[in-house]
């Protein structure tokens, strides 16, 4: 079997570059371990409630924004919706609030009311921000462009060559002498890492132009809208979406990629399988290729990225609210909750690792946009803070779940001071850490931003595309230009520009990898009034022992709102019986009612056994 480009994981980046090469003609496989596509950007269901592991914000959508060419290529304009929010953020602390808005006037206008004495100030850091971004957008695309261009970088790219050459914290205490000021600008900083004295100055302009100029969005329904249209894209477009099905080797001959060899996620028990290809899109985080590489190439990788610095990772309380959160006094989208020690952008970073008493953080009302992840008259919230995995990681389950528990009440009480009357209405929450981020995306340190973006790692310090062999492009958030959504898709964007411009690509026969886990609906029973029984084909190799668990997940389910097409369930059958049995239970969820709408001949997709 063999495929032009197979990419490894399914993150935003590898989906945005496999959705691209595929628009372009080649035939692609996309592996992802996990058993939805996303990586950061997916969702998950709980109760009644769809909750939104990673978007709070994704900046742009406006005339200056390269997404958008990309949105259309990708058709993702007519089948994703996004809606706009309001403002940026609330910024609360113990004796100052700000709205801040986006616009590059309406900033402007707000902060120099704000702080007329720094109108100087605040004019050259929006002018440095949105020259970032027009410069980004004229740099040449070809490389050999790129360095011809080289010397020539002060005189036409000024503010590229100002901003890649400080640090948030060096250039602000440069411009800016209010504090206030500075924190007030830096509010968001956790979206992109943990220090704004390390932190480069041109990820953030990047970043903050983008968010200024095109104001904040949210999906409809949850960024797994987004990557669930990127899978199906590809699919579309001749190629291969294997989930649960996890990279274990990059083969290698003659200093080439040749292929990948991979394992089922869930059973154990299917023997690996490799597929040829031309080239290789490694979207996992970079760490992870050392232990899919052979010698030379696994050493050199090591020693390539051992001086790197991870970034920081995050902490979520994901939130179901019985009712809307108006009445408690939020009033706005996202609010940051600055710790009561942050009187100074130098506090930050400390207080970052700080107690939870203090540690700032970000709170999200989904309800203030169209968001459609809850029923009419409920909401969804998120809590997020940065947080580092090594605070957790070698703790026992029972001082991690005590941990998660004092965690959450602190700041959810903190919460509770600011919207008197907010902690009543929670109906669910439930915790994520950075040893459930790197659980489910495998990002080492559950680093979401992949490697810090310090002056060093960030712009052309940045390790991009194919500069360990010359066929395996590197295209996450570990790489350029770096993560969170927009750095990410167009990161895969651009690798497959440069993939199609460089590579060197051979025919492919049309055949495809079958999935041997798609099953067709054998017959459908009433239990009881409360429970419908489904029995589906039995996928080869799967080896059934009795109290064992499976996902099962509907395919073109017929009623698919406020929910996710997939259940965890136990296996009712005994392990002898040819068929799969599942219950499933009567609870007026879109779930319950696909079920009942299936016909004999339905097709399903069972991941595991497990459990
Ligand atoms: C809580 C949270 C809040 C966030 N908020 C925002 C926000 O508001 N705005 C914003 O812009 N960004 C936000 N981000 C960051 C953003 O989501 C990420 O930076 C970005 O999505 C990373 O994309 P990626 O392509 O690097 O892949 P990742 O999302 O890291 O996914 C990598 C994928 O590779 C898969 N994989 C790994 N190893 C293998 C293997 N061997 N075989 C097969 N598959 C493999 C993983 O399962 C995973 O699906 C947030 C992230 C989190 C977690």
């Amino acid at each position: 079997m063999k495929y032009n480009t197979i990419v490894i994981g399914g993150g935003l980046a590898g989906l945005v570059a496999g959705a691209t090469l595929s628009k372009f003609g080649k035939k692609v496989l996309l592996l992802e371990q996990h058993h939805k596509p996303g990586g950061c950007a997916t969702t998950f269901k709980r109760d009644d409630f769809i909750m939104e592991v990673g978007l709070h914000e994704m900046d742009g959508l406006d005339d200056l924004d390269s997404k958008v060419t990309l949105f259309k290529l990708l058709e993702v304009d007519k089948n994703v919706q996004f809606t706009q929010v309001p403002e940026l953020y609330h910024l609360v602390s113990k004796n100052h609030e700000l709205v801040f808005p986006y616009g590059t006037e309406q900033v402007k206008k707000v902060l120099t009311n704000k702080y007329p004495e720094e109108e100087k100030g605040i004019t050259r850091y929006l002018k440095l921000i949105s020259g970032v971004r027009l410069e980004m957008s004229k740099l040449p695309k070809k490389k050999w462009k790129k360095i011809l261009i080289t010397p020539f970088m002060p005189l036409f790219y000024p503010n590229i060559v100002e901003a890649s050459g400080h640090s948030v914290g060096e250039w602000f205490d440069k411009h800016i002498s209010n504090e206030q000021l500075k924190l007030d600008l830096a509010a968001h900083l956790g979206y992109w890492g943990d220090n704004p004295y390390t932190m480069s100055m041109f990820y953030f302009s990047m970043a903050q132009s983008g968010f200024i100029g095109g104001g904040g969005h949210f999906i409809k329904g949850g960024s797994q809208k987004l990557s669930d249209h990127l899978a199906s894209f590809i699919e579309k477009n001749g190629g291969t979406v294997l989930l649960g099905k996890k990279a274990s080797k990059i083969n290698t001959e003659n200093n080439l990629v040749t292929g990948v060899t991979f394992v089922d996620s869930f059973n154990h028990d299917l023997d690996p399988v490799t597929v040829n290809c031309d080239n290789v899109v490694a979207n996992c985080a970079i760490p992870l290729v050392c232990d899919m590489l052979e010698e030379p190439h696994a050493s050199t990788l090591e020693q390539k990225i051992a001086p790197l610095e991870n970034a920081c990772s995050l902490y979520c309380i994901y939130l179901g609210f019985k009712s809307d959160l108006t009445s408690v006094g939020v009033n706005h989208y996202s609010t940051c909750m600055m710790g009561d020690d942050v009187k100074s952008l130098k506090d930050m970073h400390p207080n970052n690792q700080g107690d939870w008493s203090n540690r700032s953080f970000i709170f999200v009302d989904y309800d203030k946009v169209d968001a459609g992840l809850a029923p009419a008259g409920k909401t969804v919230g998120a809590v997020c803070t940065v947080d580092y995995l090594k605070d957790w990681k070698d703790l026992s389950p029972d001082e991690y779940k005590a941990k998660k528990k004092m965690t959450a009440e602190t700041l959810l009480q903190r919460l509770e001071d600011r919207f008197p009357g907010i902690k009543e209405k929670i109906e669910y929450y439930e915790v994520a850490t950075p040893k459930t981020i790197e659980r489910f995306t495998l990002n080492p340190d559950g680093a979401v931003y992949g490697y810090a973006q310090t002056a060093q790692q960030s712009a052309s310090g940045r390790l991009r595309d194919n500069f360990l062999i010359r066929n395996l492009y590197f295209s996450s958030a570990w790489a350029f230009p770096g993560g969170g959504f927009t750095g990410a898709m167009l990161g895969g964007f651009l690798s497959a520009l440069n993939m199609k411009e460089d590579e060197k690509w051979t025919s492919c026969p049309d055949n495809k990898i079958e999935d041997e886990r798609i099953v067709s609906l054998l017959g459908r029973k009433e239990i009881d009034a409360n429970t419908i029984e489904l029995s589906f084909e039995k996928p080869a190799s799967f080896n059934h022992q009795s109290g064992k668990h499976s996902i099962l997940e509907l395919i073109d389910p017929k009623v698919t709102e406020l929910d996710l097409p997939y259940r965890w369930l136990k296996i009712a059958s005994p392990p002898d019986e040819p068929i799969l049995r599942f219950s499933i239970p009567a609870d007026n969820s879109s779930f319950d009612k696909s079920c009942n709408l299936m016909n004999v001949g339905d097709k399903a997709i069972i991941f595991g056994p497990m459990g």
